[in-house]
């Protein structure tokens, strides 16, 4: 019989002599970017808790692309941390073109021109880069330029011209954003730059994909397709941040494999009163549908120039975890900001505070509501009995075998305290779930052999340093696994 070994040098975090509910279960995804993208930093992040780097494509080249990427895997494996590569598409984000004098006043009460174009040739007519413009605006309606700073409105569409009146004004810069929050723009949800930027990310191995601006369903299926079509099947995340997105929100949940609240652009579209609601409601619908959600942007703003979070930021990470988000995202503060590992540790202190704090309480996260009318599947039946025993019996870990990790997110629907160890023969697997609340990766090709990984789990778990003789784990599996079924079993062990 050969001997067990754990093939891929990434440890757990410590499991041995703390107790399951210590283990850290909201994950933490941060932003590379100049302050962040050299090799101290990062391996500062990662030892201070960083689950995920993300790859903004919105800025960057691919030669600084492929040295991150580089950077993280060299880093992870060092260090022994798994940190999961998050590639974030920039969408089709319309901007304002260039400006006379590298910038103009727009003042309140004045009336502009906007019109499809690249360059300003008169100070009243503002260049803006979306062809279709006059087709899918309406009279009345608001544009918001740079990130909402600036407010007008629709006065008039004549042929070509959108002529809008200035309701909070100020000066605008070139390639500024410009949003149409009232409107159900015509746009792709995949421009050429972005079709290109996922062919590099599959090509380079990132574990996960976001798509900005989603506004419906269809929008998902359309980046799968061409995900299958370039031969790989690397999960989706859905970053909602347009009002339509919210509209068919468990449309969208069920087609992708994850979703971001992506405060900054939905604050702009939205309302900013209205994000703190719409982040409910998208927690709500990740957890109906067993998918994970990121809740972004603006966490600890304030950490970009100062080593300390505010009290309200402190409450705003707070209220995510509470809020049930399986991450917590730090953009600028990680990849432009002066203090980016305090950030990162100061993350983790709130999340394991909020998490202590929680699972002392029985109402702690309600899922009375979730899926009872509905007739559930084998292996969501399977992954609710196991969360219960594993929680009831105060078991060390769920031990998961599974070969896509789609019963790690089943699982995590139920947020058990005790976390859960999937196990795959996949390492993107072992990687994917990463991003999951309370779930942790490891590889390890014996998972064909059910009897034998079984029989052996015990030591490999002990020489993970996750559990000790007398532990109890549960086990859950999809068996006879050689034909590969969905997850049937599950099996209570204490450690001899
Ligand atoms: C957001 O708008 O909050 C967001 C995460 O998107 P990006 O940073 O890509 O604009």
């Amino acid at each position: 019989m050969s001997k067990v070994n754990a093939t891929s040098s990434l440890k757990l975090p410590n499991f041995q002599n703390v107790s399951a509910e210590e283990i850290r279960h909201c994950k933490i995804i941060g932003t590379l970017g100049p302050s962040s993208s050299n090799e101290n930093t990062l391996r500062e992040l990662i030892l201070s808790g960083l689950n995920i780097a993300r790859l903004n494509f919105s800025h960057g080249d691919y030669e600084t692309h492929k040295k991150n990427i580089d950077m993280v895997r060299r880093i992870s494996e060092e260090t022994g941390h798994p940190v999961a590569l998050l590639q974030d598409l920039q969408g089709p984000k319309i901007r304002c073109g260039k400006l006379l004098n590298n910038g103009i006043e727009i003042k309140k009460g004045e009336i502009y021109t906007l019109v499809f174009a690249v360059e300003q040739t008169d100070p009243k007519v503002i260049p803006i880069d979306y062809k279709d413009l006059v087709k899918d605006v309406s009279i009345g309606q608001r544009v918001m330029m740079d990130d909402g700073n600036f407010i007008l409105r629709i006065e008039d569409i004549k042929g070509q011209n959108v002529i809008v009146r200035v309701e909070d004004g100020g000066l605008l810069k070139p390639r500024k954003g410009v949003n149409f929050p009232d409107a159900k723009l015509s746009l792709p949800a995949m421009t050429e730059k972005d079709s290109r930027d996922l062919l590099f990310g599959i090509q380079n191995g990132v574990d996960y994909v976001a798509l900005s601006f989603v506004q419906d369903p269809a929008d998902i299926h359309g980046i799968k397709k061409m995900i299958k079509a370039m031969g790989s099947d690397i999960p989706v995340i859905a970053k909602i941040e347009k009002l339509p997105a919210i509209a068919t929100i468990d449309e969208i949940a069920q087609a992708a494999d994850g979703l971001m609240v992506a405060r900054g652009d939905l604050g702009v579209e939205g309302n900013v009163e209205r994000v703190p609601g719409f982040q409910r409601m998208i927690l709500a619908a990740g957890a109906r549908h067993a998918k994970p959600v990121i809740v972004a942007t603006q966490m600890l703003e304030s950490m970009i120039e100062n080593p300390q979070a505010t009290l309200a930021e402190v409450a705003d990470v707070a209220n995510g975890v509470l809020d049930g988000a399986d991450c917590v995202m730090l953009s600028g503060e990680v990849a432009s900001g002066k203090y980016p590992v305090e950030c990162v540790k100061t993350m983790a202190n709130i999340i394991r505070e909020v998490e202590h704090w929680t699972f002392k309480r029985p109402d702690r996260y309600s899922t009375d509501e979730l899926d009872r009318s509905r007739h559930w599947e084998d292996h969501e039946a399977i992954a609710r009995a196991a969360c219960e025993a594993a929680d009831s019996l105060n078991a060390k870990a769920i031990i998961a075998l599974t070969l896509t990790g789609s019963i790690a997110r089943s699982m995590a629907k139920w947020r058990p305290k005790t976390p859960v160890i999937a196990i795959s023969p996949r390492p993107e697997v072992a990687a994917r779930v990463s991003l999951i609340w309370g779930c942790y990766g490891l590889q390890n090709p014996l998972f064909y052999n059910t009897d034998e990984l079984l029989q052996q789990l015990p030591e490999l778990l002990k020489g993970l340093g996750v559990v000790n003789s007398g532990d109890t784990v549960v086990i859950t599996a999809g068996i006879p696994i050689n034909q590969v079924r969905p997850t049937n079993m599950v099996k209570i062990n204490r450690i001899p």
